[in-house]
């Protein structure tokens, strides 16, 4: 676009205007804004429905009817322990989401500190580290308790480590720090061993530093077997910093979204923090559901197969928007976009300083894409051009319609912008 002579410029321009126009007769109502899974992928626990069944609720002599328990059902803390790599010990068992024991756990701390006695972080300033493009969800929960939030570039084997290094070294009010470390939100990035090593090895200013190592997408892969998982609690241990990590997965992309278990694990010392705080808040956990879970899945096995169900649903989908935007974006250079491995999305960059427009567009024609920006803190994208795709919900019909109409908006926003700075230019 750059190099075109003005006269075609406007012309490729008024081609792009034409398309958007057809794309607007046809009043699409399409959304592809979160991550949700499809209706054939909550079809395949329906059978969860049915179960524990009439007269199945008592397992290891628990009666799952009653309170207590607070730490879960042993017989799936032992089933999730195989599939997360962590000893069922340090591993709880908790409620439906793996969000709100994050929310729970930053509250604990702000309200008592991380560990026995304090102090507690609402009493300073706190700063968290914010790997970008992340997630939206866990940026809102920083930013509701007034945290400051650094953005740290994320990179093709995890954070930037080195940028990491020298801000936790000087600064003890970077008390913590996000981590997806598998197939991550959104960029499907996965962590390497080294750099996950380094995140847990390094001298940091604050005694307290915490990572919230959010390990939602451990066995979500689209090719192939999803990574080993690294053993972070050890690795912790063995590197002197044993409480630094907090830990936390959930089955919400494996059984029911916001009806499944979210699981909480770390060091002996944190398990206790965290099991004391929560007494407060509750006598035990919904065992029942726990229970469903553990005669579902029956073992680790049994998990793995269920996620290659899911991975027969979402492969298609995941090559259908990547081809699409190869066949319509491939040849230009006004877009890249990943072709992830793992997760639930596909990461958008189109030309800089259009994102917030392409989704304007995309939002006049009916396409509802996630806000711009929203994988940034305070949705600030200093390069306006990130856009977050989530393929799973919709049907395969649905869309190659969204993806399409999606590359319209792309190039006339380009076209747009070019044309403008050309204007400004001339
Ligand atoms: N963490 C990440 C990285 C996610 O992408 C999601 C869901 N979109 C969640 C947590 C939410 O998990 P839950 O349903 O267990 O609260």
């Amino acid at each position: 676009l750059h190099d075109l002579a003005l006269r075609d410029l406007d012309i490729e321009l008024a081609r792009y205007r034409a398309d958007y126009a057809a794309l607007q007769v046809q009043q699409l109502a399409l959304d592809i804004t979160r991550g949700k899974p499809a209706p054939e992928q909550l079809d395949l626990s329906t059978a969860m429905l049915a179960l524990p069944g009439d007269g199945d609720y008592v397992i290891d002599g628990i009666d799952c009817r009653n309170y207590g328990d607070l730490a879960g059902l042993p017989a799936l803390r032992a089933l999730f322990g195989e599939v997360l790599d962590i000893a069922p010990a340090n591993l709880i068992a908790g409620g439906t989401s793996s969000l709100e024991t994050m929310y729970d756990v930053l509250s604990f701390a702000w309200i008592h500190g991380t560990g026995a006695t304090g102090p507690a972080w609402s009493s300073e300033p706190v700063k968290f580290l914010c790997p970008v493009p992340g997630y939206d969800r866990h940026f809102a929960i920083t930013e509701s308790f007034g945290i400051e939030m650094i953005p740290i570039p994320l990179v093709s084997d995890g954070p930037d480590t080195a940028t990491i290094r020298e801000l936790v070294a000087a600064d003890p009010q970077i008390k913590g720090i996000w981590c997806v470390p598998t197939y991550s939100n959104p960029s499907g990035v996965t962590y390497s061993e080294q750099v996950t090593r380094e995140l847990l090895s390094m001298d940091t200013a604050a005694p307290d530093f915490r990572i919230f190592w959010d390990n939602a997408y451990a066995v979500h892969p689209l090719t192939g077997d999803a990574p080993p998982v690294l053993d972070v609690l050890s690795i912790a241990d063995q590197e002197g910093h044993p409480d630094r990590p907090y830990v936390f997965a959930s089955t919400s992309k494996m059984t029911f979204a916001g009806g499944g278990v979210s699981f909480f694990a770390g060091s002996p010392d944190n398990v206790a923090w965290y099991l004391g705080h929560l007494s407060q808040k509750r006598i035990g956990q919904d065992k029942l559901n726990q229970l469903r879970h553990v005669r579902f899945f029956v073992d680790a096995a049994g998990v793995r197969a269920h996620m290659r169900k899911h991975q027969q649903i979402l492969a298609p989908k995941f090559d259908l928007v990547t081809s699409i935007l190869q066949r319509e974006l491939g040849n230009s250079t006004i877009a890249s976009w990943t072709q992830p491995s793992g997760g639930y999305f596909v990461n958008l960059e189109v030309f800089p300083g259009t994102a917030e427009h392409v989704v304007a567009l995309a939002h006049a024609a009916g396409i509802a894409l996630t806000s711009a920006g929203s994988a940034f803190p305070s949705g600030d994208d200093p390069r306006d051009s990130h856009i977050r795709l989530a393929p799973t919900l919709p049907s395969e019909q649905e869309l190659r319609l969204a993806v399409e109409g999606l590359c319209t908006c792309i190039r006339l926003a380009a076209a747009e912008l070019v044309r403008r700075n050309h204007r400004a230019g001339a």
